[in-house]
């Protein structure tokens, strides 16, 4: 998770800070990305969905079997999607998303029994600091 907060402060400036990074079952990363939507004017640009394409680029192959995403904020529906159909093995997340969030806050979008596959997951880590790098921007927003 810190890797992943390193990797949110690279977020291009007003687009909301969020970090994801893949690692694989060695635990070297193999995947970054950064919430890019405003940015590229592309809605699907989240940073689950760059770290995702990032590592399926490095590993040669769309299937992502054992390896571990970690991201600060709680994934989306979209993001719940993709990181299913990678076949991540784990997903870690820290700060809670009460209203888009896809894993617990709104929906478990992850957690379904019906799904062929399913990702461990991790919630809440580091999610102080996660939830204060949000805190942040959004005070940033309104100050200005
Ligand atoms: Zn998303």
């Amino acid at each position: 998770m810190r890797v992943a907060l390193e990797t949110a402060k690279q977020t291009p400036a007003g687009d909301v800070p969020v970090g994801a990074v893949v690692f694989d079952a060695g635990g070297e990363v193999v995947g970054r990305g950064v919430n890019r939507r405003e940015a590229n004017c592309d809605p699907t640009a989240h940073a689950e969905v760059e770290a995702i394409r990032d590592a399926a680029r490095t590993l040669g192959t769309w299937r992502l079997d054992g390896c571990e995403l970690v991201v600060t904020l709680e994934p989306c529906t979209m993001c719940a999607g993709a990181i299913l159909g990678a076949r991540v093995s784990s997903l870690v997340f820290g700060a809670w998303e009460p209203k888009t969030g896809a894993v617990g806050s709104v929906l478990d979008a992850i957690r379904d029994p019906r799904h062929l596959h399913t990702p461990e997951v991790r919630a809440g880590v580091l999610e102080a600091e996660a939830a204060g790098m949000l805190g942040e921007f959004f005070e940033g927003l309104r100050s200005n």
